[in-house]
């Protein structure tokens, strides 16, 4: 972060550059460390205007944060990259020029740990830690990012006294919350540790400074009690032929008070201020120590964990007792093997601090698929289901955090958009929202949304409101019902003119008129379906997309056809299959000399009593029966030859099909007029096929039942006489 701008002599500060440098050239090849000096020099230059809160120039603070990496034995990317992990975010220095100099690698790196700077937005609400921690882990593609901004926040809790304090309590809160924690899921005791007491220490410096001198009072004593019990258990191990190290690590007084919490015991109650240790070569070693201990000591009931069967989250392996000791002072040994220790020292870093002696050690992607999966793990998992429904939703994570302007994350589904984020924050935003700014930049609405983004809502009192267009940028389903709640009230007028006009138009293609099936009676289900009160209501749901037409209208239909009784099918447009006629047609005509022949009516003329007709006598259908004038007679095979002559029977009970066509100007409800016309005269169409060409020229075909021209005229002349048609005649096919 930027540093303060008071002038200092440049040379302060220049020893520590100078024996980092040193330490450099000592761990690193010759090419390592000179990209590391030249990381150095840049740093100094891209930084030389700033100065540190402790008055010292700002690059002495990357060369601090490098150097704990070189401790945990990272590797020369990471510590190029921790010397420039500031300059993206406080100097000029772009992505490209760190590119350019040190290579892709590194300037991911710094653009990653850059990345990160962001969460100095941190939230002061305790329920989101966990989210800010899967974020940061998230964030980072690269493990080694969350080291290097764990180093930096180690440096920087260790200078922390010259910071205001008011901030001072701020990064102290942070560290607890989130980087501690993250140490700890690493498995990196030394980070967690040391900044466990830091942080404690601002944040209840009373307590911390009373218990520290209380530590150190009693250790000295406590520490006797130690060697005299490892003296033993050594002159034991001698005896056996195991051999061991023995080590005593003073506890943090973080832990030592956080025991205090949990225990509701006094500081004079809490035994172990100091974690004794025996590291022996293997697994079988240490199960003998653990043996042997518990023959020379009587162990406390209910103290035995056994972490090296189980090993805890974060790859931790020990085996840990308490034994009742001299003076009945209890006391708790650790037993673990070298590599065990290691890791517990270490963690994920051992994987770099001691890559050389881990042939087919995994490589880091799946160390980081790990450290994943543990943010994820619920320490209360009860079982392996749960545990593999955890790595599931871990792999196929659909999540995106991001934040508000001030701090808060809020947790979005993948694809989400600044709309979505806007609707989650609050409604009146969403409707609001004019534009968005995604980390300082103005961003299209329809932008997708990356975890770790700051995303600011432009608002405006004279927002137009959501656009219908919304609904298909949005993700969450949230924000889909609150544009659509909003779009619905907002619109209503627009709405219901346009559900009417939608309701309309369907209605017309299906062959009606909306107003014949808005029958009250018929709506009512339709009302309680989609829980509307009114036709306003019905046109307003369909005008905002809520209500499908199609769903409205088949329901009504239905209603309307049960009442008239008038099949549907027949009703629609398109060509369909014809019904056969449920009586025999071909009795009304005689055949001059063959009174039992069969007789059809030709297709392509459809006569009807009245018509001049002749017939033609086919090969073994009978005899067909076509108009006299009919064209086709010429084109018939030897028709002079085969031709028949015959005449009506003048029986009126005979009925006969005529195909009828009718030309009009297209409007709503024309076919159902047709069919109930007919319907007056006890007639129905058998099939019926209509079409509307571009310029709304409405040719509808149907054919009909009857039993002489007499009637075909009158149905003629009576579809004439109906609005907006303007030819109709007896079509022949
Ligand atoms: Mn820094």
């Amino acid at each position: 972060m930027g540093g303060e701008t008071i002038f200092c002599e440049s040379m302060v500060g220049m020893e520590t550059v100078d024996a980092f440098i040193e330490k450099v050239s000592a761990i690193y090849g010759e090419d390592q460390a000179a990209s590391i000096g030249r990381a150095v020099d840049f740093g100094m230059q891209a930084h030389r205007e700033q100065f540190r809160h402790s008055g010292e120039p700002y690059i002495t603070h990357p060369c601090h944060v490098a150097e704990i990496l070189i401790d945990l034995g990272m590797d020369a990317d990471t510590i190029t990259a921790a010397v420039l992990h500031d300059v993206l975010e406080d100097t000029l220095a772009t992505f490209d020029d760190v590119k350019n100099m040190f290579g892709e690698s590194v300037a991911r790196l710094v653009d990653g740990v850059t990345k990160l700077s962001r969460l100095g937005f941190f939230s002061r609400e305790e329920r989101q830690a966990e989210s800010l921690r899967k974020m940061f882990v998230a964030m980072a593609n690269d493990i080694r990012v969350i080291m290097i901004k764990l180093a930096d926040r180690l440096h920087n809790m260790r200078t922390l006294q010259y910071v205001e304090a008011q901030k001072q309590m701020r990064i102290a809160n942070e560290t607890l919350e989130i980087y501690s924690p993250l140490a700890h899921r690493l498995g990196i005791y030394a980070f967690k540790a040391e900044l466990d007491d830091l942080a404690f220490r601002y944040l209840k410096p009373e307590v911390f400074f009373e218990l520290e001198k209380k530590v150190k009072a009693v250790r000295a004593s406590q520490d006797q009690q130690m060697h005299e019990v490892m003296n033993v258990i050594r002159e034991r191990l001698e005896q056996v032929s195991i051999k061991a190290d023995f080590e005593g690590r003073p506890k943090t007084i973080y832990s030592i008070y956080k025991k205090m919490v949990a225990q509701e015991k006094p500081f004079e109650e809490i035994y172990d201020l100091t974690a004794m240790r025996v590291i022996v070569e293997s697994v079988k070693d240490c199960y003998t120590v653990l043996g042997i201990i518990h023959t020379l000591w009587k162990p406390l009931p209910g103290r035995f964990k056994d972490y090296i069967a189980v090993p805890s989250q974060n790859m931790y392996q020990s085996l840990h007792t308490t034994c009742l000791g001299a003076g009945g002072v209890p006391f708790e040994v650790q037993i673990r093997t070298y590599d065990m220790h290691r890791t517990a020292e270490y963690g994920i870093a051992a994987h770099w601090k001691y890559k050389e002696k881990r042939k087919g050690e995994s490589d880091l992607d799946s160390k980081l698929a790990w450290l994943r999966q543990l943010l994820e793990w619920q320490s209360d998992m009860k079982d392996s289901q749960e545990f593999m429904d955890s790595l599931k939703i871990d792999f196929f994570s659909d999540d995106v955090l991001v934040f508000t302007p001030k701090g808060t994350v809020v947790d979005l589904v993948k694809g989400s958009t600044p709309i979505d984020f806007a609707f989650t924050i609050h409604t009146a935003i969403g409707t609001n929202c004019v534009g968005a700014k995604v980390n300082g930049r103005l961003v299209p609405l329809d932008y997708k949304l990356e975890t770790g983004d700051i995303v600011e809502i432009i608002t405006s009192k004279h927002s137009a409101g959501p656009s219908r267009d919304w609904l298909n940028i949005v993700k969450t389903s949230q924000a889909k019902t609150k544009i659509k709640h909003w779009l619905k009230k907002e619109f209503r007028e627009e709405n219901i003119i346009k559900g009417k006009d939608m309701l309309e138009n369907a209605a017309r293609r299906q062959g009606f008129s909306l107003p014949q099936l808005l029958k009250t009676e018929w709506l009512e289900p339709v009302y309680k379906k989609y829980t509307l009160g009114s036709v306003e209501d019905l046109y307003a749901a369909v005008g905002y997309g809520g209500v499908q037409t199609s769903r409205v209208l088949t329901r009504l239909i239905e209603e309307y056809r049960k009442e008239n009784k008038i099949e549907i099918e027949q009703a629609r447009v398109g060509p369909l299959a014809a019904r056969r006629p449920k009586r025999p047609i071909d009795h009304g005509v005689l055949v001059k000399g063959e009174p039992d022949i069969m007789v059809r009516f030709a297709k392509c003329c459809t006569p009807l009593p009245g018509d001049d007709i002749v017939g033609y006598i086919t090969r073994g259908r009978g005899v067909s029966v076509h108009q006299r004038d009919c064209v086709n007679l010429k084109d018939l095979e030897d028709f002079e030859n085969r031709r028949v002559e015959v005449t009506w029977a003048n029986e009126n009970n005979r009925a006969y099909l005529a195909e009828i066509q009718v030309m009009a100007q297209d409007r709503a409800g024309l076919l159902m007029e047709i069919s109930q016309l007919l319907n007056n005269m006890n007639l129905s169409a058998l099939s019926v096929n209509a079409r509307v060409t571009k310029n709304k020229t409405a040719f509808i075909n149907f054919s009909v039942e009857i039993n002489d021209t007499q009637m075909l005229d009158k149905i003629i002349k009576q579809i004439r006489n109906l609005p907006d048609v303007t030819r109709v005649f007896r079509s022949h096919a």
